[in-house]
């Protein structure tokens, strides 16, 4: 196994992966900026190395910086977590080329995955069911573009093959509007993402947001661990995940797995990864892959029992994944909650110094917070501050639990979204199950007048 990984990130996440290092008997290396000096996870490190100032650019997102810490430091691979460069196919290979392991899929798959056009194809090709629309990148030819939607049928949306975090999409209600819609996106993307290539999708109207975690091994080994439903979400934002998703036939998302998991194997995906669908009408619609840890892998890790991020060491180090299909057994139903340094009406971030801090804890309850207090929440970088996951037999009682537990948390100094939180896990419609991606704007409208 390795003996140092360096972690190239920062956050709940960089103190994540530091603890799957450190039960694994493997030395890890933070890096930090000035802004993080003071975190918990660079205090709690084996070695820490400053790659530059607050800004990301000049340090999270500063390649050389992070390969020169890892050469300085012998450590032997790099975890990228989530964010930053975790989904940058030059990055990956940057790492590969400079001696290091990468933990994270080989930098040809990032790539493809990156591009939503290419991702669809190879998704289509290995048979996972896909949103219908054109066929790759729309043409130049206005009348081609007309007859495309004309197929597709109204609504539609325009989505930039290299988009990403919600951006470059552009919803089409009719035919007058089609074409000035198409050119303003391709511009759009042109100047945001570097690649004017836009491709067409029916517009679902009300679905809900519901992936599928995958581990995939170098060995041609690949599995899924169930589903997560991300529907409540804000500006493409999730701020709650669970799984099972409630109210899904299992044969349904057994079929859907099990694609998923083949899909893997046909492209030669290996490590952790996560296909992403919408869900309406009992079919699932193939969005996006992401190509690296999420935020809300812990859900999945309490349903499964399987350590996500061990095993992204694992099979980036080469081993082969230790269960099969068959061995992976699903558990009860869990729960996560984002806490988001914000205003909970306004969301307005709400950074600054923690006074108090009392996370919540007992039977079911997991934390994944490098906060503490005193601790200052710099105003450079995500607002997210830390999650709440808990774990239930059934549904009923994950509830019970994130209401005990959300009710024990005390978080002063700073705003967050904990009261935001207490509302919906006592919202009728959330706590029947099922509520699709605009629930929770939909809410916050009616909860304004
Ligand atoms: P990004 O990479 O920017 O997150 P996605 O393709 O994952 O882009 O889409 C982000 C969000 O946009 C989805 O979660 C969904 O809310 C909305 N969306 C994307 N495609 C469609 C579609 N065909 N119909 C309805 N909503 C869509």
């Amino acid at each position: 196994m390795f003996k140092k990984i360096l972690i190239a990130n920062r956050g709940e996440i960089a103190l994540r992966i530091q603890r799957a290092c450190r039960e694994m008997g493997i030395q890890s290396v933070v890096v930090y900026s000035e802004a993080d000096r003071d975190a918990k996870y660079v205090k709690l490190a084996d070695e820490a190395v400053c790659i530059g100032p607050a800004p990301s650019a000049q340090s999270y997102l500063h390649m050389p910086a992070i390969i020169s810490a890892a050469e300085v430091t012998d450590a032997e691979a790099i975890h990228p977590g989530y964010g930053f460069l975790s989904e940058n196919a030059d990055f990956a290979e940057r790492v590969e080329q400079s001696g290091f392991t990468f933990i994270g899929p080989a930098p040809e798959s990032i790539r493809i995955m990156g591009d939503k056009v290419s991702a669809k194809q190879a998704m289509i090709k290995s048979g996972v069911p896909c949103v219908p629309g054109s066929e790759g990148a729309l043409p130049d030819d206005p009348k081609e573009i007309i007859k495309i939607a004309r197929t597709v049928g109204y609504p539609v949306i325009i989505k930039a093959a290299g988009g990403g975090g919600g951006r470059g999409m552009r919803v089409v209600h009719t035919e007058a509007a089609l074409i000035h819609a198409v050119q303003t996106t391709k511009a759009e993307a042109g100047a945001a993402f570097g690649n004017p290539e836009v491709y067409m999708e029916k517009f679902l109207q009300h679905p809900r947001h519901v992936e599928i975690q995958i581990l995939a091994d170098q060995h041609k080994n690949a599995v899924w661990l169930g589903e997560r439903d991300c529907s409540m979400q804000r500006r493409h934002q999730k701020i709650i995940e669970e799984a099972p998703a409630p109210g899904i036939n299992r044969r349904l998302i057994e079929k859907v797995g099990e694609r998923c998991a083949a899909a893997c194997k046909k492209i030669g995906y290996r490590g952790a990864g996560t296909f992403e669908f919408l869900y309406e009408n009992d079919e699932f619609y193939f969005i996006e892959m992401n190509t690296r840890v999420q935020v809300e892998h812990p859900v999945t890790e309490m349903t499964s029992g399987i350590d996500i991020v061990q095993m992204q060491i694992r099979v980036a180090f080469g081993e082969k994944l230790p269960f099969t299909q068959r061995q992976i057994e699903l558990r009860g139903h869990a729960i996560e909650c984002r806490i988001n340094a914000e205003d909970p009406v306004k969301f307005i971030p709400s950074p600054g110094r923690i006074t108090t801090w009392h996370p919540p804890g007992g039977p079911g309850v997991r934390v994944d917070s490098h906060a503490y207090a005193n601790y200052f929440v710099p105003p450079n970088y995500d607002s997210m501050i830390g999650k709440i996951i808990v774990h239930g037999d059934t549904r009923e009682q994950a509830l019970a639990r994130m209401r005990t537990a959300l009710s024990e948390t005390v978080v002063e100094g700073i705003q967050t979204n904990i009261p935001l939180h207490r509302e919906l896990m006592v919202d009728a419609k959330f706590v029947e199950g099922g509520t699709d991606i605009h629930y929770l704007e939909n809410w916050m409208a009616a909860r304004k007048r």
